[in-house]
């Protein structure tokens, strides 16, 4: 028996033979090309060919999974249009004499390699997708055949990756579970096998030809593999199978269900989303509103500042799309992990203690205007909330109120459609829980950030599995700060909610409820499941 070890990127657990399958990713071969012209009319020739492909299996995604897993296809899209990649082929295939084949591989390398020494998980994880894109025109160009996964039996997947387009493809009826050597939990391949409900562990270092054929238990929840099971594997399986069997069935009797705490006051499970596409999945798990929408991403995702009107379009779409149920917005919550170029935010000694969230929109007003603006008219379309991140101190507040109400008493000037808009913060900081009982009289909620108010009050990096021990169990430390911040929130008679990952740790849920948090905001796969737990709880 072997244990491999990797990150868990799909719940779920699986018993089953592997198959072990090593892309053959292509190789430059050194060929010349005849002729710079010809090999460029190729070139557009295969990119158009490529644009179809794109196309459909952008179709056979929203009728299979969904609107977010469709959009992966247009990413591809965009990557392979992009002026980043576009210019280097030619360059290559003009400057270096490469043939149209050797061109697309070289500059999906190139490319591979920038994202891959980029800061955050998100943008190191597009390095395979623009590799995928390369392999794409690759195959097209040559003629060649995609990948094909032709299993005689329900089997474990196991390969050194696997792109977005291979996944969708996946015959569930046939694969148990997708065990990769690359990719992290932010891959696109995470986030598909989610959603198709498929186990999947990524990043085992060890996935070699040996194992192809042999039995496995995959366990996309504690994140192993387990090859050639021993009696006492297979015994904890099977536990395992009943246990999981039960808790997905009790988790989808949760759907409709609302929750009323022991005070009498409802208990929302909402979905925290990063982009439009997980607005979809939250409906499809029945979630009771976006308790964080992390528009951080929107940011990344135009490589400038969105404009005022492409913040309104998201913002407003979220608000139309969750119909009447409430959406907090997160304002711009950039630096430290969340780097974003044009922000020029590099050259801190400690980031994570730098000019990030408000601190850098309170240096930036104009970010924050803009932004307040597009909030304000999106709040004429739906429940529409802002929150504040990385507060400190009662100053920061009173200056984003500042440039909310300009924001609002111009577009009201100029007779523009506004709505209300509720102002809450983020309680992910020592000093602003410590203070909860000042700040509760300053704004309309809270919303405990765990993720960040663990890593500042253990004094250790959220990004350090070195340092992750300290977290686990969580301690008195991090207990009390929660419990005085709901307190303060009790006291003053506002609502506080959890939109870190602790809100989705089953063994938790019992003492947030308890300090009055009436509302969870978890990943949406997770909703149903969190429903479940906390329901279990106020039961006793
Ligand atoms: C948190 O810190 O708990 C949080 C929800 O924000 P983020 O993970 O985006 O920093
Ligand atoms: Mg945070």
């Amino acid at each position: 028996m072997q244990t491999l070890y990797g990150k868990p990127a799909s719940e779920g657990i699986a018993k089953g033979r592997l198959k072990v399958i090593k892309h053959s990713r292509k190789q430059i071969s050194g060929g010349t090309a005849l002729s710079a012209e010809n090999e460029i009319v190729r070139y557009q020739f295969a990119l158009q060919m490529a644009d179809t492909e794109l196309e459909n299996l952008k179709k056979r995604a929203l009728e299979t999974v969904g609107e977010a897993e469709a959009s992966i296809f247009e990413i591809h899209r965009m990557m392979m249009h992009d002026d980043d990649f576009t210019d280097r082929v030619a360059d290559f295939i003009r400057v270096k004499a490469m043939c149209a084949e050797n061109a697309v591989i070289q500059a999906g390398e190139d490319l591979a390699k920038i994202f891959a020494g980029m800061d955050t998980e998100y943008m190191r994880a597009r390095a395979a997708d623009i590799r995928s894109v390369a392999a794409r025109l690759a195959d097209i160009l040559d003629g060649g055949n995609k990948l094909s996964y032709e299993l005689d039996e329900p089997s474990v997947i196991a390969s050194d990756d696997l792109t977005p387009a291979e996944t969708i493809c996946l015959d569930k009826s046939r694969v148990l579970g997708v065990v990769t050597e690359l990719g992290s939990d932010s891959s696109h391949t995470a986030i598909l096998a989610r959603s198709m409900g498929i186990p999947a562990v990524v990043g085992v270092k060890e996935i070699s030809q040996e194992f192809d054929g042999r039995e496995c238990i995959i366990d996309g929840s504690g994140g192993t593999v387990t090859v050639d099971p021993d009696e006492g594997a297979l015994e904890r399986f099977r536990e395992m199978t009943v246990r999981h069997a039960e808790k997905q069935r009790k988790a989808e009797t949760m759907r409709g269900i609302r929750l009323t705490g022991r005070n009498g006051k409802r208990i929302c499970i909402c979905a925290n989303a990063a982009e439009i596409g997980d607005i979809d999945s939250a409906l499809r798990y029945d979630a009771e509103g976006i308790g964080l929408f992390r528009s951080e991403f929107l940011f990344m995702k135009y490589g400038r500042s969105p404009t005022e009107e492409e913040q309104f379009e998201a913002y407003r779409c979220a608000a139309e799309k969750m119909e009447g149920r409430e959406c907090v917005i997160r304002t711009l919550d950039a630096g430290a992990d969340k780097k974003i170029p044009y922000l020029n935010l590099d050259g801190e000694h400690n980031p994570a203690l730098g000019m990030r969230a408000v601190r850098l929109c309170l240096k930036n007003p104009e970010l924050l205007h803009t932004q307040f603006r597009a909030l304000y008219r999106a709040a004429a379309y739906g429940k529409v909330s802002a929150m504040i991140p990385m507060v400190v101190l009662p100053a920061e507040i009173d200056q984003v109120r500042a440039i909310a109400a300009k924001a609002e008493r111009e577009l009201i000037a100029a007779n523009i459609s506004t709505g209300k808009l509720k102002l809450g913060m983020m309680i992910e900081t020592p000093a602003s829980a410590v203070c909860a009982d000042i700040f509760a009289g300053m704004v309309d909620f809270f919303s405990i950030g765990t993720n960040d108010l663990i890593q500042y009050t253990l004094a250790a990096d959220r990004e350090n599995r070195e340092v992750s021990y300290l977290a686990d169990p969580l301690p008195e430390s991090v207990k009390r700060m929660i419990k005085m911040t709901c307190d303060a929130a009790v006291s003053a008679g506002i609502p506080v909610s959890v939109c870190g990952e602790l809100g989705g740790d089953e063994r938790y849920i019992g003492f947030l409820l308890d300090c009055g948090v009436t509302k969870l905001s978890v990943s949406p796969p997770n909703v149903l499941r969190v429903r479940n737990a906390a329901a279990e709880h106020l039961k006793k």
